[in-house]
């Protein structure tokens, strides 16, 4: 077994359970001539144990990992798989399509599958849905990834739950999350100190985008900035009380709320519908 590397944030995964949960919810399909099966990405493929599972059951695979010696051996033992491709560098600087353009058996992917280093999860989950401002253009299908619990958690929390927060809202705007199955921590080696969840994440186009994007965010960071505050307290810098007050009434939300007591679409309408006259 190869030697996990800490600052990569190397933890391998061993569970059988773990990776059958991870294939199941990937819904691969390998296709034939007249059906285009999947395009799978891959961040992080380490010894390859998911990637190996994986091969059999896609049109392609392109596989990120940072680590040069964990390439080599990759490369070694995969490299001579016809729908397998291994690009060596870090996930969140790469740029995709042009390492692509040299592989013209490679096409865009259409799906993530990947056990992912934590430490760079919230970014990794932004660059693959991109944000409210400025979405992925052209979204994947589906993203199945391997993060922590207590990320999962905030990642398919619904509103009023106690781990509902910015983060939720953020992704849920751009996407449907839901879990797919805890891991434990001895699902892996070395165990990491935390547990594991699956999420799968299915990006969506709302059917009422925020109108502002920018000053929506900034309402999300002010709204949820303290915790446990009624949003008109929250928000009180950059809207009148009485006129928020009102607007709840209007949109029948309780005035007393707090923001994690709203839905993804009861916060975009009422940014909306703020537009005019706040004092930003
Ligand atoms: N998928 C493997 C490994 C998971 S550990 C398994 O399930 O066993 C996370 C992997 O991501 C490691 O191989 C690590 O080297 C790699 N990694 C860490 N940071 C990365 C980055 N910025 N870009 C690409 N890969 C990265």
């Amino acid at each position: 077994m190869i030697r996990p590397r800490k600052v990569f944030g190397q933890h391998w995964l061993k569970s059988e359970k773990a990776l059958d949960a991870i294939i199941k919810a990937a819904e691969c399909t390998q296709g034939d001539r007249s059906d285009k099966g999947d395009r799978v990405l891959e961040i992080g493929p380490g010894t390859g144990i998911l990637t190996r599972r994986l091969l059999p059951l896609v049109q392609s695979l392109v596989a990120v990992e940072i680590d040069r010696d964990l390439c080599e051996l990759l490369a070694k033992q995969l490299g001579k798989t016809e729908n397998f491709l291994l690009l060596q560098g870090d996930f969140l600087t790469l740029d995709l399509p042009s390492h692509l353009a040299a592989f013209p058996n490679f096409q865009k992917p259409n799906k993530v599958v990947a056990n992912i280093p934590y430490n760079i999860t919230g970014p990794i989950i932004e660059k693959l849905l991109g944000t409210i401002a400025n979405p992925n253009p052209e979204p994947f299908d589906s993203i199945v990834l391997l993060v922590q619990k207590e990320v999962a958690e905030r990642l398919y929390a619904k509103p009023g739950s106690r781990t509902f927060g910015a983060l939720s809202v953020r992704v849920q705007y751009l996407a449907q999350c839901e879990l797919i199955c805890t891991v434990p921590a001895a699902a892996f080696q070395p165990p990491p100190k935390v547990d594991s969840a699956v999420v799968r994440l299915r990006p969506q186009k709302r059917e009422i985008p925020a109108l502002e994007p920018r000053r929506f965010e900034n309402f999300l960071k002010l709204g949820f900035g303290a915790k446990r505050k009624m949003l008109r307290n929250n928000l009180q810098s950059v809207v009148e009380r009485d006129r928020l007050t009102h607007l709840l009434e209007q949109l029948e939300i309780n005035p007393q709320s707090r923001a994690e007591d709203l839905s993804v679409q009861q916060w975009v309408t009422l940014v909306n519908e703020l537009g005019v006259g706040s004092r930003e």
